[in-house]
């Protein structure tokens, strides 16, 4: 097994823009998703090609298999796994608020009852919000860097998105305009997925274990997030 996989040009998605797993620098996609891919299929000896696309159309084009495997910070969920396959997981994630510096009265994820809260489209956001904030007034965008603009410009109260990608981004191209609120939610993880039943999957599997034994996954790690805790 595993002639088929070698044998092709892999169709890789990412997500277009999800700081700091995927984004554009220049021409370039660049980001924690993007070495730990290229790590696994070099372990594993695969060619293939990365193809950014907004993260609802990544599990749709599983499903359809135009895609061979996709890495965009998707969050490993039950109801996922009845339609696409998951690796392993490979990163412990969460949920935050992010508010205008000059925000004071969002606390929690309950003081955005009421609010009009940027979120991202196909997102587990979204779900989160509506069971738990029911009477938030959720604004969906395809692209988060669209609705942190919108919390930029004071057209929502609140944006809410994965903790690593709102952290990354009130340190960088919001630093000193948002405050981060959180973690709401914790206890995500993210895995590698793959149209269900590929042949990749314990391949893809294989290579994780052998990367974190060797210490390139905690090389990929702390490039981009820092030392461990
Ligand atoms: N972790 C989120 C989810 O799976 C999405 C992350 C992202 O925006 N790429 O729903």
């Amino acid at each position: 097994s595993g002639a088929q996989a070698q044998g092709k040009e892999l169709v890789v998605a990412t997500d277009t823009a999800f700081v700091p797993f995927e984004f554009k620098q220049g021409n370039t996609y660049v980001g924690f998703d993007v070495d730990l891919w290229a790590a696994i299929a070099k372990e594993l000896n695969l060619k293939y090609k990365l193809q950014p696309m907004d993260f609802n159309g990544i599990i749709p084009g599983l499903q359809t298999k135009n895609i061979d495997a996709a890495l965009a910070g998707i969050t490993i969920r039950d109801d996922r796994k009845k339609v696409i396959d998951f690796s392993d997981p490979y990163y412990e994630s969460g949920l935050a608020i992010l508010v205008s510096d000059k925000n004071t009265d969002i606390k929690d994820a309950k003081s955005l009852a009421g609010k009009t809260v940027a979120v991202k489209t196909g997102t587990a956001t979204v779900d989160f919000l509506r069971a738990q904030v029911p009477d938030a007034k959720l604004k969906l965008f395809p692209n988060i860097d669209n609705a942190y603009l919108e919390l930029a410009t004071g057209r929502v109260d609140a944006a809410v998105h994965d903790t690593p990608n709102v952290q990354y981004y009130a340190n960088t191209a919001g630093k000193g305009r948002v405050r981060v609120i959180g973690s709401v939610k914790s206890g995500d993880f993210y895995g590698i997925a793959f149209p269900k039943g590929s042949e990749l999957v314990p391949q893809v599997n294989k290579a994780l274990a052998t990367l974190k034994a060797n210490g390139q996954y905690d090389a990929i790690y702390e490039k981009w997030f820092g030392k461990k805790p």
